[in-house]
C-alpha cells in the first residue's frame, strides 16, 4: 500500500516545491518506489525533476478532468529515478472545470485515480499551490497525511490554524483517516533569533507532530532545480542533501513503525534484526530523534 503525502501550506515561498522535490529523490535513492504528482499550476516540481513543463503531452490535468489513469499519464524523471505525473498553466483550466458544482465527486478524482496504483508504489507525494482550492482539496482527499513545510522567519504562523482547520474539516467529511504527517521547518537559519523563536513555538504547540530534520537555508536548494536536478543528484554532500535524507529517515521510520501497530506486531526492541534501524526508533519517541537528525542536517539549533 502506498503512503500517499500532500505537501501543503496556502502561504508561498516556504519551500513545498523544494521539499516534495528533494524527499521524492531521497526517498528514490533508499530504494523506494515513488511516484511525484505535480497538482500546481506553475508547474516548478515538473520542471525541478528534470521534464520541460511546457512540453507535456499528458499531465495531471488529463487524471483530474479526462480520468486518465496514473498508468498512462506518467513519466519518468530522468535521473531521480522515480515517476511523475506533471503539470503545467493548463491546470487552471481544470480547477475552473472541477469548481463546476456539476463536476461528480469532483474533490475525489486524484484519490480514484492514486488508488488505482496503491501497490505500484511505496510513497506519492503531491505537491500543492498556494492556496486552499479545489485541486489542495484533491490532495487532501487522496492523502493519508499531509506534510506542512515553515519557513522559520516572522510570518511563518500565518495562516497554519486556517490550514489545520481544513484538515479538520477534511477529516469530519470526506476522509476522516487523514493524520499530519508533521510540520517541517525549513530555511532555517542557525543565527537567527527568529528562527529559534519559531522552533520554540511550534515544539510547545504542536510537540511530536515538528519534525526533527530541520532543513537550513542552504544555496545549494535554491541552485539544483536550475539544471532540473534535485539536491541528491546535485550536491549529494551539500548540507540542503543531508538534511532531506534525513527527512526521508524519519518518515520511512514512522510509517514503518505505524505498518507494524497496525498489524498488531509491535513487540519489543530488536524484534526483527533485519529492520535494525527502524527497530530503535520503535523503541524511541520521534522527539528523541533530535540529535540524530541534526546533527545529520549539519544544523545547531
Ligand atoms: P509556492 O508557494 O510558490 O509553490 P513553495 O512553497 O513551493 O512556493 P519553493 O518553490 O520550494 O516554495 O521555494 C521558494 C524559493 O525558495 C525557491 O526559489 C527555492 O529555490 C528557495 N528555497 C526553498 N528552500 C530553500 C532552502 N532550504 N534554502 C535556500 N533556498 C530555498
Ligand atoms: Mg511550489
Amino acid at each position: 500500500m502506498s503512503r500517499i503525502i500532500a505537501i501543503a501550506n496556502q502561504k508561498g515561498g516556504v519551500g513545498k516545491t523544494t521539499t516534495c522535490v528533494n524527499l521524492a529523490a531521497a526517498l528514490s535513492s533508499m530504494r523506494k518506489r515513488v511516484l511525484l504528482v505535480d497538482l500546481d499550476p506553475q508547474g516548478n516540481a515538473t520542471m525541478g525533476c528534470g521534464i520541460d513543463k511546457h512540453e507535456l503531452e499528458r499531465s495531471v490535468l488529463d487524471v483530474l478532468v479526462d480520468g486518465m489513469s496514473i498508468r498512462n499519464a506518467r513519466l519518468r524523471s530522468p535521473g531521480n529515478g522515480h515517476d511523475v505525473v506533471g503539470s503545467n498553466a493548463d491546470l487552471t483550466a481544470a480547477e475552473v472545470e472541477l469548481m463546476d458544482g456539476e463536476a461528480e465527486g469532483r474533490e475525489r478524482r486524484l484519490r480514484n485515480a492514486l488508488h488505482a496504483e496503491s501497490e505500484t508504489y511505496d510513497y506519492v507525494l503531491i505537491d500543492c499551490p498556494p492556496s486552499l482550492n479545489i485541486l489542495t482539496l484533491n490532495a487532501f482527499v487522496a492523502a493519508d497525511s499531509v506534510l506542512v513545510p515553515i519557513q522559520c522567519e516572522y510570518y511563518a504562523l500565518e495562516g497554519l490554524s486556517a490550514l489545520l482547520d481544513t484538515i479538520e474539516g477534511v477529516q469530519e467529511s470526506v476522509n476522516a483517516e487523514l493524520e499530519v504527517e508533521g510540520l517541517l521547518r525549513t530555511m532555517h537559519d542557525g543565527r537567527s533569533r527568529l528562527g529559534i523563536e519559531v522552533s520554540e513555538y511550534l515544539f510547545e504547540n504542536f510537540g511530536d507532530q515538528v519534525f526533527s530534520t530541520i532543513v537550513p537555508r542552504n544555496v545549494r536548494l535554491a541552485e539544483a532545480p536550475s539544471h532540473g536536478m534535485s539536491i541528491v543528484q546535485y550536491d549529494r554532500a551539500s548540507r540542503g542533501a543531508l538534511a532531506y535524507l534525513a527527512l526521508a529517515g524519519e518518515i520511512t521510520r514512522a510509517d514503518l513503525q505505524r505498518r507494524r501497530e497496525s498489524a498488531g506486531a509491535v513487540t519489543t526492541e530488536g524484534a526483527d534484526a533485519a529492520e535494525g534501524t527502524a527497530a530503535v526508533s520503535i523503541a524511541e519517541p520521534r522527539a528523541d530523534e533530535s540529535t540524530v537528525d541534526i546533527a545529520a542536517s549539519g544544523i545547531n539549533r
